[in-house]
């Protein structure tokens, strides 16, 4: 057990280590968690480091409330998010919350639109469940708030009307998604980074082309 979640750690610090490679984390910004299996407990990125220098010492243990267990850093605010997706989905094991230029543009644009339809593209195959090109998914857009219990509440009420889907976008603000384990949650931090940078180019050329 214990050398297991060893593993989930390291592989979570080597994710972490990637995602900021890409430039998907800027400076200390975004979040990540790790529920490891059998447990109700999750491990989340204490708030205030620099993930190109994450270490598996800034994990923190928390209980499904995202309150810290035998540790005396403070959590992320956003950890009630993450308690959020695991307390609604049991075999979701990975949140990955990334700040990109991309998503930020985006999800300010089209905020008032509530939602970013993605359709059509290969790379959707990427994303959990989806196994044609010949599709869409429609990205909620919720307005970004530091009130994460009102934020909470906007995101279940979303979900019992429309499902989970895959993903969601905050406002000015980033992408949460995940996956039922590592691996999934990051080809859908990948899919979802991919799409929004081709959806935005797309949208520049067509702006640019519209007098023919
Ligand atoms: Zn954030």
């Amino acid at each position: 057990m214990h050398t297991k979640t060893k593993n989930w750690q390291s592989e979570l610090v080597d994710c972490i280590h990637f995602l900021h490679t890409k430039g998907f984390a800027p400076a200390t910004s975004s979040n990540y968690s790790i529920r490891p299996d059998e447990s109700s407990d999750f491990y989340i990125s204490s708030s205030g480091i620099d993930k190109g220098t994450f270490s598996e010492a800034d994990l923190m243990h928390v209980n499904s409330a995202g309150v810290p267990i035998g540790d005396h850093r403070k959590p992320s605010a956003e950890t009630l998010l993450h308690v959020l997706v695991y307390q609604h989905m049991p075999e979701i094991k990975c949140v990955l919350h990334t700040h990109t230029v991309y998503n930020t543009v985006l999800s300010t644009l089209f905020q008032e639109t509530g939602q970013l339809r993605l359709e059509g593209f290969e790379v959707l195959k990427g994303l959990a469940g989806i196994k044609t090109h010949d599709t869409y998914i429609d990205v909620p857009i919720f307005q970004n708030s530091q009130d994460m219990q009102q934020l909470s509440a906007e995101i279940q009420a979303h979900w019992q009307k429309h499902g989970f889907g895959q993903g969601f976008l905050l406002a000015g603000h980033g992408l949460y998604t995940w996956g039922k384990d590592i691996a999934e949650a990051k080809r859908q931090v990948e899919v979802f980074e991919f799409l929004f940078e081709v959806f935005y180019k797309i949208k520049s050329f067509s702006v640019v082309s519209l007098p023919n």
